[in-house]
């Protein structure tokens, strides 16, 4: 039992109630920052995410499905000040399972808070149009939910993302399947009790936890879904791509990045520095927006490298309740992928490392955060995304240079500059490619109300702010002729 919410977590939540896996298998769910597992999970497959897809129709044609925009919103609302009522709580679990340290989940746990109520607020202000048109005719834009949507998240940000995603479905008065990751799920597990014992109806929200290829693949391909939001790997998300081809239903895909920071010479390089650096090690780096290439043009090169090494080598890590400045990682199996990487980099100058912590458990998911410096920009470390806490810093001669090594990964999240050059902070803010641009600072994990994802293999479609609205509906033209 999770207490004081006193969920069981070996239960899937499908129709209000809670429930066993069909086929009565759990799976283990491990606490990285000891190696131990911290209790069983349900091991949702097919049969179950078909019986949280009819809880969900069925909530669509009952209560959920009547109430007005004003009465989601309120309910949104609700469920958002539950959230902060157990803020203690959620952080505890989250830190335990994901790994990550405890102000940093406690900051999770007011996004999502935060997202509820945004979306809350903003439930009744999706408005339509009128639109002029022939003579005799009314024209005008409903915006209706899709149905039953589909939300597959990963374990770097659960609750955040919970938020951004099912609380902007909800909003429209989507009712939703989550499939939270196998790895960290009891967010997702504790997040449905709230808003059950707030008042959700029934079916409006379920959470079927499994495996990516039994639970995840069924919910993706399940015709009885009319949207898909995934957040993941560029691998799954391609698969989950062609797995809604087949029901020509909407994906939105949310796919990582490899996202720069580019520092010129007339930066203010004190304001920078922070930015740089907690861009980079956040969450360990298991971040989709982390900053993992910091681009610094010649004249401040030397300066910024040695500034950030200073920085690395007073960074912490250890386990998540120590609440230092780096967790583990959320499992040894990324752990090994991490290590893949940085074993890939003989041919590389490390400027600076942090320590783990002397009593860390040797059972827990640690590396040391690592900074590399005069990275080729087409090294594999400078390429591709590592999903750990490292970064590398990328020399450049001007503007352009800056521009093209920026640009030149296959992936496009988000980007920054940093210039007290206003012309240049334009030219850059248009030339980068990424959905998110921030000047002279760098949002990682923030801004509720920005519209955020990617382009190139980052993926399609918006979530955050508004735009999740108009992502999470469907426009309706209704044409009436009067005459
Ligand atoms: P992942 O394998 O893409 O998993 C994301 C979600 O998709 C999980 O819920 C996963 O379930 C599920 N899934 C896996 N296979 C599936 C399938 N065939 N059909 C439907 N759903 C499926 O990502 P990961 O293993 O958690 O992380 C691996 C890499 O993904 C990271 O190294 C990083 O590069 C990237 N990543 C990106 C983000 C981001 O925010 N953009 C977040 C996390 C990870 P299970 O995990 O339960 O199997
Ligand atoms: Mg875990």
């Amino acid at each position: 039992m999770l207490r004081p919410l006193q969920i069981d977590p070996s239960k899937c939540f499908i129709a209000g109630s809670w429930v066993g896996a069909l086929s009565g298998e759990t799976l283990p769910l491990v606490n990285p920052s000891e190696g131990s597992t911290l209790c069983d999970i349900a091991r949702g497959k097919s049969a179950d995410i078909d019986a949280a897809v009819r809880a969900a129709d069925a909530a669509l044609a009952g209560t959920w499905g009547k109430a007005t925009a004003a009465e989601r919103g309120r309910m949104l609302a609700s469920i958002g000040r539950a959230v902060l009522d157990h803020v203690d709580e959620l952080a505890q679990l989250e830190a335990m399972d994901v790994g990550k340290p405890l102000s940093q989940a406690r900051a999770d746990v007011l996004a999502l808070a935060r997202y509820l109520e945004f979306y809350g607020g903003a439930a009744d202000k999706v408005h339509g149009e009128t639109i002029p048109y022939l003579d005799g005719y009314t024209v005008y834009t409903l915006r209706e939910p899709h149905g039953v949507t589909g939300h597959i998240i990963p374990w770097n940000y659960p609750m955040q993302i919970i938020g951004r995603s099912v609380g902007a479905a909800l909003a429209m008065g989507n009712a939703c399947v989550l499939k939270p990751a196998e790895e960290a799920c009891l967010t997702a597990l504790a997040f449905a009790e709230i808003a059950r014992q707030a008042g959700l109806p029934d079916g409006a929200l379920n959470v079927v936890p499994g495996l990516g290829a039994e639970a995840g693949a069924a919910l993706s391909a399940h015709p009885g879904v009319q949207h898909i939001s995934f957040t993941g790997s560029v691998g799954v998300g391609k698969r989950i791509q062609q797995a809604v081809s087949a029901n020509v239903v909407p994906v939105t895909l949310e796919l990582g990045g490899k996202s720069p920071q580019v520092v010129f010479d007339d930066a203010d390089i004190a304001a920078a520095l922070p930015f740089l650096v907690n861009a980079g090690i956040q969450n360990a780096g298991q971040t989709c927006s982390a900053s993992s290439r910091i681009l610094v043009q010649r004249g401040v090169y030397d300066q910024v490298v040695e500034e950030m090494s200073g920085r690395y080598a007073q960074l912490r890590t250890g386990p998540a309740l120590s609440d230092l400045d780096v967790g583990p990682l959320v499992s040894l199996r990324q752990k090994e992928i991490v290590d893949g990487f940085l074993a890939k980099s003989s041919d590389l100058q490390i400027v600076a490392q942090g320590q783990i912590v002397d009593d860390a458990p040797a059972g827990g998911a640690y590396v040391a955060p690592t900074l590399f410096a005069g990275v080729p920009p087409g090294h594999t470390l400078a390429q591709d995304e590592i999903f750990g806490p490292v970064q590398v810093i990328i020399p450049f001669a001007d503007e352009a240079e800056a521009i093209a090594i920026a640009n030149g990964t296959d992936f496009g999240l988000v980007a920054s500059c940093w210039s007290e050059n206003g012309a240049r902070q334009m030219r850059m803010a248009r030339a980068l490619r990424a959905g998110q641009v921030f000047i002279n600072n760098y949002g990682a994990g923030g801004g509720v109300e920005l519209p955020f994802g990617g382009t190139g293999l980052s993926g399609h479609g918006r979530e955050k702010g508004f735009e999740a609205l108009y992502g999470f509906s469907v426009l309706k033209t209704v044409a009436a002729l009067h005459h």
